[in-house]
């Protein structure tokens, strides 16, 4: 398999977290404060935690302060908004990160719409995802959302004018499919959002320069849903029995990787693809929205 294919995550996002590290490194010279990130987790899911545990030791790696805040699963949504309103009104906390799903008793809006737009490191607020919708101007007061940002940064990568592409975005999230596909309207991409009830998928797919997969369906996009020469983003994480080894599991992403190969001009792979993209964007967003912040109180 040739390298010079593969969209490689680990690296783009190592060169990412290095370009925050030297903001965070002249926010503190500049303003005498660290750029702190809270990170709320309710429950106890495995995958959860070693998500937020990976988010905060990078933070910590690049030099910001990280609060965790770790509740029992059976928490009330009234002390989860008792708390959200502490960490919006704590003048040290920057961006807040509630790891989600959160349990089935609460409810997730309310708590996102509950924090502060300002320190909105996930960029799910209704106010910021109204202005990533709106565009333009707008899109310097927002954060937009993790991984569509991740994503988007490494197709840049690949197509640096991403301009009359024809983007094609399996999926419609609130948290990936929808946002992506604001980016790519506002870099003048075509867009084409498909989902669970999409007659013909591959039909649609097969005409895309750009196909975005994300979906939670190991290895559903194969070679003959991908145009010669497209570029594919895989943002499909999937734990699937491991082919080779009785009892284990391995990581597996949306697309067919192997299948799809020789058809693609790039590709991300998973794991080591959109993952760490995603992780390097909240820190980038966290150290914009102490940025923001600052620029507010002394303005
Ligand atoms: P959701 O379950 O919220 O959304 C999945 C989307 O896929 C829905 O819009 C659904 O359609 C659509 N879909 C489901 N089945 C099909 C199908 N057979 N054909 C076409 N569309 C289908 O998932 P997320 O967006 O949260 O996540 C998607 C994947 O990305 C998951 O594997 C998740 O683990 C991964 N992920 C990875 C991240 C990373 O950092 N790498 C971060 C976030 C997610 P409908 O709306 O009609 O139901």
């Amino acid at each position: 398999m040739s390298d010079a294919k593969i969209i490689d995550g680990k690296v783009i996002a190592a060169d990412l977290r290095a370009e925050t590290a030297v903001k965070v490194e002249d926010f503190k010279n500049k303003f005498n404060k660290t750029p702190t990130l809270a990170v709320v987790l309710v429950g106890e899911d495995p995958a959860s935690q070693v998500y937020v545990n990976t988010k905060s030791k990078m933070a910590k790696e690049i030099g910001m302060d990280v609060g965790d805040h770790f509740l029992d699963a059976t928490v009330s949504e009234e002390k989860l908004l008792e708390l959200i309103d502490k960490l919006n009104n704590d003048q040290k906390v920057n961006g807040i990160l509630v790891q989600l799903p959160l349990p089935s008793h609460i409810d997730s809006r309310a708590i996102i719409d509950a924090i502060d737009p300002v320190k909105d490191a996930d960029g799910f607020h209704a106010i910021n995802v109204g202005r990533n919708s709106i565009g333009g101007d707008l899109l310097s007061k927002t954060f937009t959302p993790c991984t569509p940002l991740g994503c988007y940064l490494m197709l840049k990568k690949s197509i640096p004018d991403l301009k009359g592409m024809h983007a094609v975005i399996i999926g419609r999230s609130n948290i990936v499919g929808k946002p992506m596909a604001q980016l790519l309207l506002e870099e003048s991409c075509t867009v084409t959002i498909v989902h669970s009830k999409t007659r013909n998928i591959e039909e649609i797919t097969k005409q895309a320069d750009i196909v975005v997969a994300a979906v939670g369906r190991p290895l559903m996009v194969k070679k003959d849903w991908i145009k010669e020469g497209a570029v594919v983003i895989d943002v499909g994480i999937n734990r699937v029995d491991h082919p080779d080894k009785p009892g284990k599991t391995k990581l597996v992403g949306d697309v067919d990787y192997d299948d799809v190969f020789s058809v693609v001009s790039a590709i991300t792979p998973v794991p080591g693809g959109v993952g760490p993209m995603t992780i390097a964007c909240l820190l980038k967003n966290t150290v914009d929205a102490a940025i923001r912040q600052q620029v507010e109180i002394t303005t």
